[in-house]
């Protein structure tokens, strides 16, 4: 006598093994799947690379116009490694996690320097590079070349998570091992690319995060989390831990000509690399700052808008205090780490989001003399 319970036997119970994903899922992609992303046409190693780097934290309609103007103007990896990190933290500007162009840019010139701009072919020297751990080196050498290669980026995750009923969060080593697993096994031999697109385009557009469409889903049939009725629990999320804040105080230094002082950040820290305003202790004395560096005292000081940026770990609070030089500053020490903003005639530089809009903000007052952008003013002198 059969003594399974009487469901067990159905495909639906039983829920799908990993190998049965391909077919389901490479059907739906042949209809559904995204085909005319930028860096498909053609998908290059170098074009698919750069596009994966960009697409890690940001989502697809964010990267395109940014790709696009980054393969306008390096459309090979030896144009980009012979560009100045300035020119392409320029082109990254707004994008975030500043981290990824810094890295981008050390692998290219590795890449030259050391294969003669060829890019690697093989999983481990991919991996190798800064910036590109296991996913991001599957994801190019698959979707570039077709080796069969699993990945697992955020979007793969939600789905094997969803459909395999994965308890945890998938920070947590065993469960991402569990995925891995999944991942690993559900990769055919065949058609990678397509299947790696349509997996990673299904989660992108069907299996989202807080709304998933399960009725427009390829894997419904039998997705373990839909049977259960709670496909939005799976992955469970990162246990909660409160965001600390910080917050710094910077001076927006402006000349009689409108030009405004800007500051090199350190290459390791926050924004990196990047150009910013520069930084103030608490209760520095702005003009005995602008004698010294500028040789020049101040005529104004009003305190700008506090604003407010999210990093993954912290919270920033950021105190901009506008001041106007007295003259034209006689000299600019140290002038490797400072430099000056044109507002008519913008250099090319790499800028954090929040710098680039206080110095939108400030650069759109003529007369610095007249009432600003700002709402929590106070006069200092
Ligand atoms: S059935 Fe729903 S929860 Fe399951 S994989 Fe499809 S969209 Fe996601």
């Amino acid at each position: 006598m059969d003594r399974r319970p009487a469901d067990s036997d159905s495909a639906a119970a039983r829920g799908w093994t990993p190998e049965e994903l391909a077919a389901p899922l490479l059907a739906w992609f042949d209809r559904h799947g995204r085909t005319d992303l930028p860096w498909q046409r053609p998908a290059t190693p170098y074009r698919v690379w750069v596009s994966e780097i960009m697409l890690q934290q940001t989502q697809v309609a964010v990267v395109i116009p940014y790709f696009d103007r980054f393969m306008a103007r390096f459309p090979t990896l030896a144009e980009l490694a012979a560009a100045p990190l300035d020119e392409v933290l320029h082109l990254w500007s707004g994008l975030g996690y500043y981290a990824r162009a810094r890295n981008l840019h050390r692998a290219a010139r590795w890449l030259r320097d050391e294969q003669g701009s060829a890019f690697p072919e093989d999983l481990d020297l991919v991996q190798a590079l800064p910036g590109v751990g296991r996913s991001t080196a599957g994801a190019i050498l698959s979707l570039a070349l077709g080796q069969r290669h699993p990945i697992l980026d955020g979007n793969v995750k939600r789905v094997l998570a969803r459909c395999f009923a994965v308890p945890g969060w998938p920070g947590r080593r065993p469960v991402l091992d569990r995925l891995w697993a999944l991942a690993e096994a559900g990769t055919p031999s065949r058609r990678v690319a397509a299947y790696n697109q349509g997996i990673m385009d299904l989660g992108a557009t069907v299996c989202t995060r807080s709304a998933p469409a399960c009725d427009l889903c390829p894997l419904a049939d039998r997705c373990r989390a839909r049977l259960l009725g709670q496909p939005t629990t799976f992955p469970m999320p990162k246990p909660r831990r409160s965001r600390p804040g910080r917050s710094c105080q910077l001076l927006v230094i402006r000349d009689p000509g409108g030009r405004i002082l800007l500051e090199r950040r350190p290459p390791i820290g926050l924004w990196g690399g990047l150009w910013s305003l520069p930084e103030a202790e608490p209760g520095v004395d702005p003009d005995l700052w602008c004698r010294t560096r500028l040789g020049v005292g101040i005529a104004l000081v009003e305190t700008g808008a506090t604003r407010y940026h999210d990093f993954s770990h912290f919270r920033l609070e950021i105190r901009p205090l506008l001041t106007v030089l007295r003259d034209e500053p006689a000299t600019l020490a140290d002038d490797d780490r400072y430099g000056w903003y044109d507002p008519l005639d913008p250099p090319r530089l790499g800028l954090a989001a929040p710098i680039a809009r206080i110095l939108a903000d400030w650069s759109a007052i003529r007369d610095p003399a007249e009432p600003s952008v700002d709402n929590e003013r106070g006069a200092h002198r």
